[in-house]
């Protein structure tokens, strides 16, 4: 925290979700009306889950798509009825021995789909083979990925990280133990070609908001593949560094793409922790904004910057409900 803050007394706190002192309560007006589905979180029962709460009220999200463990799914949903539709994911803190930890999932994916759960997540990202020599294409994930397809389940998917932390002196330089960035793409053509028509949401933006024409060829080779907006640092950062591109890319592939945070809910984080993550989608999706971003982002430029898109009307309507509506949501 800078020493600047008790300086700024008619502005809100600075805080590494609001490096630039904004109300996140005073909502810009929405360019488009209708209901919005975030269709990547992860809601816990904690203390401050009523203010993630009122984010997502103040910002119009009215349908929240959560990866909830699955011993919270019943209190929340009853907590707060009707908002909350969520995704099958597995115990990763018990995760010991893959023998044991892959039959307590093969049974959590039926609890949960009797809890109504459509979608199930595969977290695969580098540190899965870095740590436990694993990727979708292992023998341990087939009995999962049958399972899914028999339960009836679609899919969600995380695969690769933020094309910096690949880079000499980032946290996967060693390519040998975490593979290079394009090395994490044949587990995901992997799963969008045994779970085929059922459909593949790949989360932040693919995991290549940096490399566009590569995910363009996936979109194009998969039509099961859907990528949603979530990870609010890495998707801001690179559509700054790449507007025009963006922009065309949204453009195009606006049937497949799924409005999206990646919002966590912990004690740790307070309302503006939440909202900024909200205020920032808004700017990005629906402005012509072009400055500073106000989360702070170890990995951006200095400032980090935010480039708006403003989307028009019915391109918005897809990316915030029509696509998820037709997804099931
Ligand atoms: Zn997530």
């Amino acid at each position: 925290m800078s020493s600047h803050d008790a300086d700024t007394p008619t502005s809100a706190r600075r805080t590494p979700a609001n490096r630039l002192g904004l109300d996140y309560r005073a909502v810009p007006a929405r360019r488009v009306g209708g209901r919005i589905v975030d269709v990547h979180t992860h809601v816990h029962n904690t203390p401050s889950t009523p203010a993630f709460f009122e984010a997502a009220d103040r910002y119009h999200i009215g349908k929240i798509v959560s990866m909830t463990p699955l011993d919270q799914v019943d209190l929340l949903r009853t907590s707060y009825p009707g908002r909350l539709d969520f995704i099958a994911i597995p115990r990763w803190r018990e995760m010991k021995n893959s023998a044991e930890f892959g039959r307590q999932w093969l049974g959590d994916l039926e609890a949960f789909r009797e809890k109504g759960a459509r979608r199930m997540k595969f977290w695969v990202a580098p540190p899965l083979r870095g740590e436990h020599g694993l990727t979708l294409q292992a023998p341990f994930f087939q009995p999962l990925i049958r399972q899914g397809l028999d339960l009836g389940y679609d899919f969600m998917v995380h695969v690769g990280d933020p094309s910096e932390w690949f880079e000499r002196g980032g946290r996967y330089a060693d390519a040998a133990r975490y593979g290079t960035k394009r090395e994490q793409y044949p587990q995901l053509e992997h799963l969008l070609e045994t779970v085929a028509p059922r459909t593949v949401i790949a989360a932040h933006m693919g995991g290549s908001v940096e490399d566009l024409p590569f995910l363009q060829t996936l979109l194009d080779r998969y039509p099961n593949l859907h990528l949603d907006t979530s990870a609010t640092k890495w998707v801001v950062r690179g559509v700054a560094r790449q507007p025009e591109a963006a922009r065309d890319f949204v453009l195009r592939n606006q049937d497949r793409l799924l409005f999206g945070s990646d919002l966590v809910v912990a004690a740790s984080y307070d309302f503006d922790h939440y909202a900024s993550r909200y205020w920032v989608h808004q700017m990005l999706w629906e402005s012509d904004r072009r400055g500073e971003s106000p989360i702070e982002d170890a990995d951006a430029d200095d400032p980090p910057r935010l480039a708006g898109l403003a989307l028009p009307p019915e391109v918005l309507r897809k990316l915030y409900d029509e696509n998820a509506t037709r997804l099931g949501y």
